[in-house]
């Protein structure tokens, strides 16, 4: 080997969780190696969540055009230029490009090795024939990619994923997409926003780990916007060339559905490929790489995070496995992964956002439970803002403890927060329904929500005795 390199960490992924495992522990002085064989940034940049609420923008502005008029002011119908909206997607990925360049984590003391790394054995990661790295730690946070479903055909078609569907230079025809979860609505509202026909076939049920009755207000936003979703379909095959696809559903009398563009969005599969695991004794299951509460692999020196690590694929959830790792590694801090803390979203509008317990979960755990729901129409904000579709649904357990939270509507991915931080603090539902919240805003639905637990104590018989009891001092 020309160059062994010993690093108190070497980072094998520059993604969302590698870079910020890299730029925490550079910054706490600790010698760093990080490897890349591909771009910085990651799915998370490139391919992932900023080139989809890109187009996610653009499609909303598209939408607003048709929208203006309930508010008195004319505008013609949307023109879209796509290829302008092409080139708006990558100028966002180019603005953000540089907080996850080379330049700069070299600039924060990172030493940035491009090429794909292999497990040497227990302790030695190499790179190509010239770079053997001997770390102290090792974190895989080598990500995901799409994983392809086992349709007759697909070999043969052209097909989109996540990967290549931003390259597209002009607006598909009528796209087909398979796989209605996030990826799948998040793409198929937006295309259908810009002007093309959508049709999303799902297996079994849409968005199926949601909140069922918020899930639902998501498909009939969708529904009215013309996004065409068929539930528990079995696709056969796939045929065709060019731009003349057919996909065939399986059932009685074969049906053809004809489309220009076919984007497959079933999910995800960890990145190990090429790792050479076995040679550090590191085991992977179906779901990613096998790791423990404190997300250390069975080789104790090596950690993998995110996407990999097969516990759920969001790149705030990277960040927050980096953290953890952050505190084990550098300051031996005994950690445990959360996941009841991890909110997620589904970037459609409305929006879906979830945090804690659903109540399917918390009724499969046998809780005494109380729901409390607050509907946006009955919001001021929401009214003026014609943002009246959705609720927030509230999961207390008997004594008021916050369990989780679920909502659907207008900004739901930012109103999450709060409840995020009352769940990960143990806070109480008396703490929401006792804080002050700026009138006019979206925020007073989870204030209202909360004080809704309160309402049967007002009729509460002893409640009030004590009311007339109090009066008499005056
Ligand atoms: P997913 O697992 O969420 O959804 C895939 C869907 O495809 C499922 O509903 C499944 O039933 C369906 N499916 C699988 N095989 C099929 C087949 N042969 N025919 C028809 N339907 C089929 O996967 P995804 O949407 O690809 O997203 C991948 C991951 O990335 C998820 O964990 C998701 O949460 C995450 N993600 C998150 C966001 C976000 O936070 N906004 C955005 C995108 C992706």
């Amino acid at each position: 080997m020309a160059e062994r390199l010993q690093p108190d960490i070497c980072v094998i992924g520059a993604g969302s969780g590698g870079l910020s495992v890299a730029a925490a522990a550079a910054a706490f002085g600790v010698s760093v190696v990080l490897i890349e064989k591909d771009k910085m940034g990651g799915e998370c940049l490139n391919t992932g969540c900023v080139p989809s609420k890109a187009l996610i923008a653009a499609g909303k502005r598209a939408h607003a055009l048709a929208d203006a008029r309930a508010f008195g002011v004319s505008a013609g119908p949307a023109d879209v230029d796509f290829p302008k909206v092409h080139r708006h997607v990558h100028d966002v990925i180019a603005a953000i490009a540089p907080n996850d360049s080379k330049e700069r984590f070299n600039g924060l003391g990172v030493r940035v090795i491009a090429g794909a790394a292999r497990f040497k054995d227990r302790n030695t990661v190499v790179v190509g024939d010239g770079i053997e790295i001997a770390a102290r730690r090792f974190v895989i946070a080598t990500g995901s990619s799409p994983a392809l479903p086992p349709i007759a055909g697909l070999e043969t078609v052209p097909y989109l994923t996540n990967e290549t569907v931003f390259d597209l230079t002009a607006r598909p025809e009528h796209l087909i997409v398979i796989g209605a979860g996030a990826i799948g609505l998040e793409l198929a509202q937006a295309f259908r926003r810009l002007g093309a026909a959508v049709t999303v076939l799902e297996a079994v049920e849409p968005l199926a780990r949601e909140d069922g009755e918020c899930a639902a207000i998501v498909l009939d936003a969708l529904a009215r916007e013309g996004v065409i979703v068929r539930s528990n379909v079995a696709v056969a095959r796939v045929e065709g060339t060019g731009s003349k696809l057919k996909v065939i559903l399986a059932g009685d009398g074969e049906e053809a559905i004809e489309g220009s563009h076919l984007l497959i969005a079933t999910g995800r599969r960890a990145n190990t490929d090429g790792l050479a695991l076995e040679q550090a004794g590191i085991a992977r299951d179906r779901n990613g790489i096998v790791v423990d509460k404190g997300l250390k692999t069975a080789n104790p020196r090596v950690y993998a995070i995110g996407d990999v690590a097969g516990r759920g694929q969001f790149t705030h959830l990277a960040n927050y496995h980096a953290g953890l790792v952050i505190r084990n590694a550098l300051f031996r801090l005994p950690v445990k992964v959360n996941a009841d803390l991890v909110p997620r979203v589904t970037f459609t509008d409305p929006e879906l956002a979830h945090v804690g317990l659903t109540e399917a979960e918390a009724r499969a755990r046998k809780l005494t439970i109380r729901l409390l729901r607050w509907p946006y129409h009955e919001n001021d904000r929401a009214q003026a803002e014609r943002e009246t579709v959705g609720h927030i649904k509230v999961v207390t357990d008997g004594r008021g403890k916050i369990l989780g939270a679920t909502i659907v509507g207008a900004g739901a991915g930012e109103l999450i927060t709060t409840w995020t931080l009352a769940i990960s603090r143990g806070l109480p539902i008396r703490a929401l329904a006792g804080i002050i919240v700026p009138y006019p805003t979206l925020a007073e639905i989870g204030k209202r929500a909360a004080v809704t637990y309160f309402t049967p104590s007002l009729t509460n018989i002893w409640v009030r005795r004590i009311i007339a009891l109090l009066r008499r001092f005056g």
